[in-house]
């Protein structure tokens, strides 16, 4: 394990104050269940819609009872419900997307349809009644790159259209493009978020997430599936934290029509956090390294390194990630011990 970035002074920022009404799409997901549960700690009203695809009830067990929690279960390309709830908005999330590599290679046509067609909603009904909006962006949009660190302004790398695994970071990209448009174009209020590897509790194995699948593994005795070498690294940050992340950016009048990193500088390659989850758990499980192909069938290829320059974040809303590698996979083990 290795930090990837220097330190950079940290100015807290944040405003506050005013209760608001809040939309978040994708908010019965794993992430989107977090944030809403952070807005009702601050105060607001949480709106969600969710068409529980790949969020769940159980997400929000905890929140449906509160008298300022509404859950719609419905898609975003539903435009009549969609312009309903923003138009009641004061600040809208946008983060209902395909979520998953596995979800990705399976599902690519509701994966462009649902990231390119939901995005495109959700900003044309935002302008028409001028609403904030978070557009929650993906590490991906860099495709395959060595950089030592990413940073928000690099080129992009991406591989073949016959490589499955590049819609995803294709349509993304364009949400990005769309929604830096509409700021620019006709002075829609946007920030744009690029989340690495977000993990912590409610996040499923389901769709491919490497520390779920671990820390089950582990905790079950069975193999834990290393893909490939190994040696491809990722930067993992807690859902704890990018939470706080999107809502201070959202808060921040300097963060508008930008684009901003949002992960943590702690490096790991994915055999060590094999490792390193096979020793907190106390397992006996074997570390098995499984071929990608096997593991994603044929049209896959993978990102060697991903690790994010956190400079520009730091420096707009003093970001500093408060859970380092450890405390991430025990707060995932007493997860999944419950
Ligand atoms: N991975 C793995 N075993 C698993 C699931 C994933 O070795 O059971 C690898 C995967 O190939 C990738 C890394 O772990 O190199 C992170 O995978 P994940 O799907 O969590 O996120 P992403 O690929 O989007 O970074």
């Amino acid at each position: 394990m290795q930090g990837c970035n220097g330190r950079g002074g940290a100015v807290p920022a944040g405003r506050g104050g005013e209760k608001m009404k809040v939309l978040i799409t994708g908010g019965a997901g794993f992430i989107g269940s977090h944030l809403a549960e952070r807005l009702l700690e601050q105060g607001h009203e949480v709106f969600a819609i969710d068409n529980l695809w790949t969020g769940k009830l159980a997400n929000v067990a905890k929140i449906q009872n509160s008298e300022r929690f509404h859950l719609v279960v419905d898609t975003i390309l539903n435009e009549s419900v969609m312009n309903e709830l923003i138009f009641k908005a004061d600040h809208v999330y946008h983060l209902a997307a395909s979520v998953g590599v596995r979800n990705v290679m399976d599902h690519p046509v509701e994966t462009l349809d649902i990231n390119v067609k939901g995005t495109e909603v959700v900003l044309r009904l935002a302008n028409r009644f001028k609403k904030k909006v978070f557009i929650t962006s993906t590490s991906e949009v860099y495709g395959n790159h060595m950089e030592h660190t990413l940073s928000e302004e690099n080129n992009r790398v991406l591989g073949s259209v016959k490589k499955r695994r590049w819609a995803y970071a294709s349509s993304k990209t364009l949400d990005e493009f769309m929604a830096l448009a509409y700021f620019e174009e006709k002075k829609l209020p946007i920030v744009i978020g690029r989340l690495f590897n977000t993990v912590g509790p409610r996040q499923t194995g389901r769709y491919g997430m490497v520390l779920p699948n671990f820390v089950q593994s582990a905790l079950l005795g069975k193999p834990i599936t290393v893909y490939g070498d190994g040696t491809q690294t990722r930067s993992f940050t807690h859902v704890k934290d990018v939470v706080g992340a999107l809502i201070k950016l959202m808060d921040e009048p300097r963060a508008e029509g930008d684009v901003f990193n949002i992960g943590s500088d702690q490096e790991v390659a994915i055999k060590d956090l094999a490792l390193k989850v096979k020793e907190m758990t106390q397992s006996t499980s074997e570390i098995e390294y499984i071929p990608y192909e096997k593991a994603y069938g044929p049209g896959f290829e993978d990102m060697k390194r991903r690790c994010p320059n956190i400079e520009k974040i730091r420096n707009v809303i003093g970001f500093e990630p408060a859970y380092d590698l450890d405390s991430i996979i025990q707060s995932v083990i007493e997860y999944f011990k419950e």
